[in-house]
């Protein structure tokens, strides 16, 4: 925590400015202005009421269901050896077969809530909250959908993550690429864009980014990179899509930079960060549970896409997941996510290893302080370091032919350039597959160059 940040938190009740809820009416789509609530489910509140009878929803009666406990194992954070039950019965079994609220199940938000207060340092009823959705991708493109009309620019760090194109590029929007390196988005890059915008176009209203170990490049952002994105958004006028399932995977050495959301407490006014988390990574992907963290009108208009869609997260996979969270704790959380990391970081130092041993002169990287992902640029031409075009066709076909599938780093490009990076990740292989994977990229560069 930056000691600014820190005494923005300490001072917070008195000093903590959120946006207007009107601010938001020139972010939020047309669409998204047009939606109106569902007219049951905001009903549904009224349900808690004592001693009301509700004939409201049309929920199944849960006598009819054949579930009688649902039983899951888990392993404990601080004893390897020890298995946690967790039983889900009675009043909680009623809860996780029956239809929810849209933003999630109560006990979940509550949790996650204060985990965004643990980690980030907000403190709740200050203009913000937490939904939950079926992984962080599906409230990713619900935002997008509610903030986005077509044809609008968005700001997108370039290469980006090959998963949010399709949400852009379906809403015909224009994907301005933002130039990034190693230390994160170049905020020069952002501001030349910025600056040199044609007079009478209109701005874009969001910038999108995965500042942890992002996907693909590995890189994480550093404290001044988001300082100055940050002043570029207020001067700019633009909302940040902080996308950071990898947050809980960094395993870097340096003092660990803030996120978007928690460094927001330095600007004048709080409320330009949508964030949004996974647990993917740290619990399960197939369980799909992500949540969007951000000013209350935003995620009314996530929500309100969710409640037209899906009507909701499963409430199982929430209750299980908060029976999980509620039984270890915000310290065991943190201590769990500590292991994850460093699991990653020795699964780095063993791609490293391999990498310098094989691909010494034949590629350059720099090795990703979070995160599961190796960009490397392939030195395809041994007189010129260029070949973008070959470094696709020659990871497409002759790395194939050798035994070892990668992706091209082109799929990560919005507007069709092509690029001599590639992304390898390194999350599943173990040492002796690593080692046959890397060697086999050897090979095949030094194939391709004919040397
Ligand atoms: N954003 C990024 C940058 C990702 O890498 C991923 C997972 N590949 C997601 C979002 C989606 O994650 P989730 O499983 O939470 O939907």
């Amino acid at each position: 925590m930056t000691q600014n940040a820190t005494q923005a938190q300490n001072d917070s009740a008195a000093t903590v400015k959120a946006l207007p809820a009107s601010f938001y009416s020139d972010f939020l789509s047309n669409l998204a202005k047009e939606r109106k609530p569902s007219p049951i489910r905001t009903l549904y509140p009224l349900e808690k009421t004592p001693g009301l009878v509700s004939l409201l929803a049309g929920k199944p009666n849960a006598k009819t269901f054949p579930f009688t406990s649902v039983s899951v194992n888990a392993r404990s954070p601080t004893d390897a050896d020890k298995e946690t039950a967790l039983t889900i019965k009675g009043d909680e079994l009623s809860a996780a077969l029956q239809y929810g609220d849209t933003a999630g199940l109560k006990g979940l938000v509550d949790w996650i809530t204060g985990l965004q207060e643990f980690s980030h340092g907000r403190k709740r009823g200050e203009g913000w909250r937490v939904s939950i959705g079926s992984g962080s991708q599906d409230l990713i493109f619900k935002a997008v959908l509610a903030l986005l009309n077509d044809g609008d620019s968005v700001l997108v760090e370039s290469p980006v993550y090959a998963g949010v194109i399709p949400m852009f590029s379906s809403l015909h929007c224009e994907q301005v690429e933002v130039e990034t390196d190693a230390d994160g988005i170049r905020s020069s890059s952002l501001r030349s864009i910025l600056e040199q915008w044609p007079a009478g176009k209109p701005k874009p209203k969001v910038l999108y980014t995965v500042p942890y170990g992002c996907n693909p490049t590995g890189m994480t952002a550093t404290l001044e990179r988001r300082k100055e994105v940050l002043k570029l958004a207020r001067e700019h006028n633009f909302l940040i899509l902080e996308d950071d399932p990898y947050y809980y995977l960094y395993y870097g050495t340096a003092h660990r930079p803030p996120s978007y959301f928690h460094l927001e407490l330095e600007e004048p006014e709080v409320g330009r960060v949508l964030r949004f988390d996974s647990l993917s990574k740290i619990l399960s992907a197939g369980i799909r549970i992500g949540f969007a963290t951000g000013p209350e009108v935003l995620l009314n208009a996530i929500d309100a896409y969710t409640a037209t869609s899906s009507l909701q997260t499963s409430s199982l996979t929430q209750m299980i997941v908060f029976k999980l969270l509620e039984s270890w704790g915000y310290e065991d959380f943190k201590t769990h996510t500590l292991q994850v990391s460093q699991f990653y970081k020795e699964k780095r130092d063993v791609f490293e290893r391999a990498m310098k041993q094989h691909l010494t002169g034949l590629a350059e990287w720099t090795p990703p302080e979070a995160g599961m992902f190796y960009w490397f640029k392939l030195l395809l031409d041994s007189s010129s370091a260029s070949g973008a075009d070959d470094s696709e066709a020659v990871i497409r076909t002759k790395a194939v032919e050798k035994g070892v599938l990668a992706l091209p780093g082109t799929v990560f490009l919005p507007n069709g350039r092509k690029t001599a990076y590639v992304r390898a990740s390194f999350s599943l292989a173990d040492e002796e597959d690593v080692q046959k994977a890397v060697k086999r990229l050897r090979e095949t560069v030094l194939e391709a160059r004919g040397d």
